[in-house]
């Protein structure tokens, strides 16, 4: 059916624009927005805003501003590799404020555990991806936006564990030992006491690491790519993006 897919996508595109007073409006905030291609972007966002459902939780309202901020970050990690990446799902829910989740283990005892932790954003698998308004509209050191979408693409062969699908021609090995001296770097950094450049976060779990870095790389890709040049070089493949 991928015919139909894009014969939809072509008439999004001629049916509907973007307003660009309205585009400043919503992603004026989000400076590392400017270094990537302008059109291609909003022509993508066009796409994923006809293909994506948003639900306000709580009664939260969302804007067609607000929309349009979320979309255009969440298109960038697949900038060049479509949309189908984001295929399978189309809920995005949007909380006004960071959210609870009722958490639930057995323990080895048969003891069951209940906790509430509390999120700005989560990506489930084959559902939808929910998000913090507050924390997306805030996104300086952390982008949430980025981070729960990076997650959405490392689901697609399987539970997250910090390796998406990788492109043919890729070398699973190289992606495999490029992240784990990273990773390991970082947790001795962090049991050290050092300062981290990126969020402490990423050191819960190869995934969480892969989705933090997956951030930087497109908010500061000079910097992850001095920092991590070997991790640079693998999303720079995974990306099909070279934003340094
Ligand atoms: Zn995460």
């Amino acid at each position: 059916m991928g015919w139909l897919t894009d014969w939809r996508r072509s008439r999004v595109l001629k049916k509907h624009r973007i307003d660009e007073r309205q585009w400043l409006a919503a992603t004026g905030g989000f400076a590392f927005l400017k270094n990537y291609p302008h059109e291609k972007l909003k022509r993508l966002v066009l796409q994923f805003l006809a293909e994506k459902h948003f639900t306000g939780a709580h009664g939260f309202q969302v804007t067609d501003t607000i929309r349009l901020s979320i979309a255009a970050q969440a298109c960038l990690p697949v900038l060049e590799l479509g949309l189908d990446w984001y295929a399978g799902w189309s809920g995005i829910v949007v909380y006004p404020g960071d959210f609870r989740v009722r958490r639930s283990e057995v323990d080895e005892d048969g003891v069951l555990h209940e906790w509430d932790d509390e999120l700005a954003g989560e990506a489930m698998p084959g559902g939808p991806v929910v998000l913090s308004w507050d924390a997306a509209a805030h996104a300086t050191d952390i982008n949430v936006v980025i981070h729960e979408f990076a997650h959405k693409l490392d689901m697609l062969n399987g539970a997250p564990n910090g390796m998406p699908p990788l492109h043919a021609g890729m070398d699973a090995a190289a992606w495999h030992a490029a992240f784990t001296v990273a990773f390991e770097g970082f947790n001795d950094a962090l049991e050290r006491g050092t300062d981290t450049w990126l969020d402490p976060y990423a050191a819960e779990h190869p995934s969480e690491f892969f989705a933090v870095i997956s951030e930087s790389f497109f908010e500061d890709p000079a910097e992850t790519r001095r920092r991590y040049p070997d991790v640079y070089d693998q999303l720079k493949l995974f990306y099909r993006q070279d934003p340094a």
